[in-house]
């Protein structure tokens, strides 16, 4: 018995390689019992190599991987994949064609006594309760998903992995699969590690997110701090609508720019960094599309260059004089059309700002 704060699952500094290929290199995450965890990033960043690390099917040039408290992986030892009780749902359901779905669910319970039971249970609690002597090629995808689901948590594992579970159906039935799934997960205290490239369903079914990029982790932090507070432009950039603007700090509280001056009641800091912007520091401040405010009163105007109807409001793609371009959430009444000029202004709350690489500042603190 682990003390309670032990992490449930934590990798420690593990890397994978392909051959002489790094693909995963130095990467660390913890999660707590019951937690529901996510990696979202862009095709090829790692995710799934990291799940199969986790799971076993891949070794590990250097790192740990603890599952709780007892080492499960490390560049000397292997615990076998069939030892870990960990369970694992794909983007292909993979189920057994030849077996009904009860069969199906019923296939990690080999020899336990309340199988059958076990099994109603689980198809009871993923919405199909009255299947078990159905076979999969009589449902629809989003109902094998649920039966693969009932399967991969039908042996209790200590942890589940689902690697795009959702990504092959349709947008609806995604984001609906995504809060049930989050219910159900929580409801049964499983602890689980979702990879995705789908930032809504990460949103939906996530306690805690890790951005990733070329193997490693760049934030790891719940979705509010990662649209608010973005570690870096690459997690600024993926998660979330918005764009870079150039500035310059005067005074230490305030941000020159084309939109006019942009005051922060507080000092401004690096995003990046923490550390203070002083006078003439030069900025990216990142603006998202209900920072940049519609108002016919304001002396600055810009050009409307696309615009996406999004039922209460229009998403729209403006052009500065000096052919920036931002984004411009306004109420939906207010349909003016491409080509046409239209005042903004600025309404930030926080600041998000990174200093300039191109600039290396003579006065930045
Ligand atoms: P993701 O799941 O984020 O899309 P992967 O973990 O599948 O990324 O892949 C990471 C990188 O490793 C990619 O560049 C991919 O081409 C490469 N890769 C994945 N699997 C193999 C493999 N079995 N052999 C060689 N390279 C691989
Ligand atoms: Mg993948």
């Amino acid at each position: 018995m682990q003390p309670a704060d032990t992490p449930w699952l934590q990798l420690s500094g593990i890397s994978v390689a392909y051959g002489r290929r790094a693909v995963v290199a130095d990467f660390s995450l913890t999660l707590p019992r019951g937690a529901v965890g996510c990696l979202l990033g862009p095709s090829g960043c790692g995710k799934t190599t990291v799940l199969r690390a986790i799971a076993g099917f891949e070794p590990l040039l250097a790192g740990e991987i603890r599952l709780d408290g007892a080492l499960v992986g490390s560049a000397r030892q292997q615990v076998p994949p069939e030892q870990r009780r960990i369970g694992m749902v794909f983007q292909d359901h993979a189920l057994f064609p030849h077996l009904t779905v009860g069969a199906n669910v019923a296939f990690g319970l080999r020899g336990m006594p309340d199988a059958a039971q076990r099994v109603q249970h689980m198809l009871e609690t993923v919405g199909l309760g009255g299947s078990a002597a159905r076979y999969p090629h009589e449902l629809s995808g989003g109902q094998q998903q649920r039966v693969a689901l009932a399967r991969a948590l039908a042996p209790s594992p200590q942890l589940l992995l689902l690697d795009e579970p959702f990504s092959n159906l349709d947008i609806e039935l995604r984001e609906r699969l995504g809060s049930e799934l989050r219910q159900l997960l929580k409801a049964a205290g499983t602890t689980a590690l979702l990879v995705t490239h789908d930032q809504h369903e990460a949103f939906a079914i996530a306690d805690e997110i890790g951005i990733m990029s070329g193997g490693r982790i760049q934030q790891w932090a719940t979705a509010y701090d990662l649209y608010h507070q973005p570690a870096n432009r690459f997690v600024a950039d993926f998660v979330g609508q918005g764009a870079f603007l150039p500035g310059t700090v005067q005074n230490g509280q305030h941000i020159q720019m084309e939109l006019g001056m942009l005051d922060s009641p507080e000092p401004i800091r690096c995003t990046e960094h923490g550390d203070l912007c002083d006078a003439g520091c030069g900025v990216d401040v990142l603006l998202r599309p209900d920072d940049v405010v519609h108002d016919d009163a304001s002396p600055v105007t810009a050009e409307v260059v696309a615009k996406a109807f999004r039922g209460a409001e229009f998403l729209y793609t403006l052009k500065l004089a000096s052919g920036q371009t931002v984004l411009s959430m306004v109420p939906s009444h207010h349909n003016h059309a491409i080509g046409e000029r239209i005042g903004i202004r600025l309404e930030v709350d926080h600041v998000v700002a990174y200093k300039r690489e191109d600039e290396p500042a003579l006065d930045c603190g």
